[in-house]
């Protein structure tokens, strides 16, 4: 399949989570086994010209993308988690949402300095989620060599927010 193929399997909720936004549900992708191989070895394409060690995919939907690119291109992968989930000392890193903050973490020795990592999301938005990852990174003093995202919300211009590395995207909306 291709990139409009897949763009045809994601459903549009409206007013989800509240009213005024279009929710894009990637559950209707995950669930078409084409579709979701595909996917698949579009975002493994993407990552692999990068070179990563490892794959780093955010809680939850981070996870289902990109443990399935790590398999692929023969890479680890590192989990970036909500709050208290992760049971050995992690680094912290704080992030705005609309109304309040939330805070994601990840194993101190998750990674070392001088590993290459590509970050791995469903979409990005705002971008806040992706800078909060990559202040982690950051912390650990290893190479973000890049983001690939299967969406991206173009409008939220969410890759301002980013570091100077390759940014990429399946799909825009
Ligand atoms: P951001 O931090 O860039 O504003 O939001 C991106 C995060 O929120 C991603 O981790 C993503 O999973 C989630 N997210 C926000 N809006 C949507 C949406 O419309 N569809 C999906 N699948 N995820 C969303």
């Amino acid at each position: 399949m291709d990139i409009q193929d897949i763009q045809t399997l994601i459903r549009d909720i409206p007013d989800f989570p509240k009213p005024g936004i279009v929710f894009r549900d990637i559950t209707t992708l995950l669930k078409h086994p084409e579709g979701f191989r595909s996917t698949i070895d579009l975002l493994a394409q993407r990552c692999g010209e990068l070179s990563p060690d490892y794959i780093l995919g955010m809680e939850s939907r981070g996870f289902i993308f990109g443990t399935a690119v790590a398999y692929q291109l023969n890479c680890g992968f590192i989990p970036v988690r909500k709050p208290k989930k992760l049971p050995a000392p992690v680094y912290q890193q704080s992030y705005d949402l609309e109304y309040g903050q939330d805070q994601l973490e990840m194993h101190q020795d998750a990674l070392k300095e001088g590993d290459r990592l590509v970050v791995v999301d469903d979409l990005i938005a705002t971008g806040g989620t992706a800078q909060a990852t990559a202040k982690l990174v950051e912390q650990a003093g290893a190479i973000l060599a890049g983001f690939v995202f299967v969406i991206e919300l173009e409008a939220l211009e969410g890759r301002k927010n980013l570091p100077d590395v390759p940014i990429s995207s399946l799909i825009q909306y």
